[in-house]
């Protein structure tokens, strides 16, 4: 008895030791102060009322250029006119760049634009496509997708927000530093491809070719990601920047079975459609271990500190409250998917006849990798699960490896951060992993620092109508986009 009092009097010190800890680790976790950065233009309302006259303007004549990638895309389906008029468009709106950068055509529809700067700095280079997806229900539009009308100061068309508004906010933005008389300390490309939104291969494939061939250095990449968002951060009262440090990977695997067909009639036990949906119960029922890991751990230990008590308490001492912290977030698809592997049997194939018994069955079955897991560890892992060799497993289509995980300091990731502070007030900007694909995945040979982040302050309506209805900007956002890059070019 006298035993088992002292065993529980140790546990309660214990508890009461492991509770003061962690109280102290959450005070200590004390935020520091958001709005210490100052703008580095010199006249920001003067600049924001020029915009005020005609930057949304252009990018509603950006909109009518109907560059739209379809699946099954080649370069004869690309609307080759669309595209060169495009192009000539941006020339004359902006005639400074037009005359100060070096423009070059690659591979007949992509453009690189080149900014010399002041310094030998290796280059900045910012990323955007000219392509867009259709819209497949232009009828239950507000507006015209391609009419680039604007309504009230909002601008309603597709590619408002992805990704016409950063071609042209970036292009906004050279244009009125050069017409300020400010320079560029170093070099500035911007590279917009033609066909992200069909994988890139024509498009920044090409770019990154091209780059490599001339041995231009380039010491960062900033592309589409993420923005400055509200109420995704859980316990964050703070608007919230992302800086999207790594991508998924994807890889597609097919999975089949071949076996004796014949009469329905006379079915055996088991046939090819048997054998694979049992293995793809399987397959339902498992799913690849969650990880609370970079990036996305760094994303909860910077926002730690800002978020309300009871959410730093859990989030301050991810060492002891991890596990608690995934089974959390394992609850909600977008996030489970930004801790682990996800796979969906996204295509199903068998059968011609009702009354044959088909000798052939095929699945495809889609992975978003997370970073770490690699193609060949998640398909042996499959192996594993399905365990039938009936059950032939193969690579379909074009995968891709996660990218690498850029470095969350260091030169590219502290300006736009610093930036974000100067322009977006009382934001916390953290790190982030991108669970969908971005043009980024075509340069890894060029950098390893990759930095996907746009500054557009984006809210639920707006995320909502980027691939689907109603895709809007307003002029206030736009035109802080712009402003965001001119601040931005002034400290690279
Ligand atoms: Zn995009």
């Amino acid at each position: 008895m006298q035993h088992l009092k002292r065993i529980f009097m140790y546990l309660g010190m214990s508890l009461g030791i492991l509770f003061v800890i962690l109280v102290i680790n959450t005070l200590l976790s004390s935020p520091k102060p958001l709005n210490t950065e100052k703008s580095r233009i010199a006249n920001q309302r003067n600049l924001n009322e020029k915009l005020n006259k005609s930057a949304l303007e252009h990018l509603a004549a950006a909109i009518t250029y109907r560059v739209i990638g379809y699946d099954d895309a080649n370069n004869d389906s690309i609307n080759h006119r669309a595209l060169l008029q495009f192009h000539a468009w941006m020339k004359a709106t902006y005639p400074l760049v037009a005359q100060q950068a070096r423009w070059e055509v690659i591979n007949q529809h992509s453009l690189l634009i080149t900014l010399k700067g002041k310094n030998q700095t290796p280059a900045a280079m910012f990323l955007g496509h000219l392509d867009v997806v259709p819209v497949p229900d232009s009828n239950q539009w507000k507006q015209a997708p391609f009419g680039g009308n604007i309504q009230k100061d909002t601008l309603y068309g597709r590619g408002s927000l992805d990704d016409k508004n950063v071609v042209i906010a970036l292009l906004e933005a050279a244009e009125h530093t050069l017409s300020m008389g400010m320079s560029f300390n170093r070099t500035l490309i911007f590279a917009f491809g033609h066909d992200e939104e069909t994988g890139g291969i024509n498009g920044a494939a090409a770019i990154a070719k091209h780059l490599l061939q001339q041995k231009i250095p380039i010491s960062f990449i900033a592309d589409e990601g993420f923005g400055v968002m509200n109420g995704i951060v859980p316990g964050l009262k703070n608007p919230c920047a992302i800086i999207g440090l790594s991508e998924k990977g994807s890889l597609s695997v097919k999975l089949s079975v071949k076996q004796v067909g014949g009469h329905s009639a006379w079915p055996s036990p088991e046939n090819a459609t048997s054998i694979l949906t049992k293995g793809l119960g399987k397959l339902e029922l498992f799913q690849f271990p969650s990880q609370l890991k970079n990036p996305i751990r760094g994303l909860f230990s910077e926002a730690a500190p800002y978020m309300t008590f009871g959410y730093r308490l859990l989030f301050s001492n991810l060492w002891i409250t991890a596990p608690l912290v995934k089974s959390v977030l394992e609850q909600g698809e977008k996030t489970a998917a930004t801790i682990r592997t996800t796979h969906v049997t996204t295509i199903l194939r068998a059968g011609t006849k009702e009354n044959v018994v088909p000798p052939q069955a095929e699945a495809i079955v889609n992975l978003r990798l997370f970073p770490g897991d690699t193609i060949s560890g998640v398909l042996a892992q499959i192996k594993h699960v399905l365990n039938d060799p009936r059950i032939g497993i193969e690579i379909y289509l074009n995968a891709k490896e996660a990218s690498p995980i850029s470095p969350s300091n260091g030169d590219g990731y502290d300006q736009i951060k610093a930036a974000v502070h100067a322009q977006f007030p009382e934001t916390v900007v953290v790190p982030g992993l991108v669970i969908t694909g971005t043009d980024c995945k075509n340069y890894t040979a060029i950098t390893q620092r990759m930095y996907r982040f746009v500054p557009f302050e984006f809210n639920s309506t707006n995320l909502s109508g980027i691939h689907g209805i109603n895709e809007f900007i307003t002029r206030r956002q736009f035109n802080q986009a712009v402003i965001f890059y001119v601040d931005l070019f002034q400290r690279l």
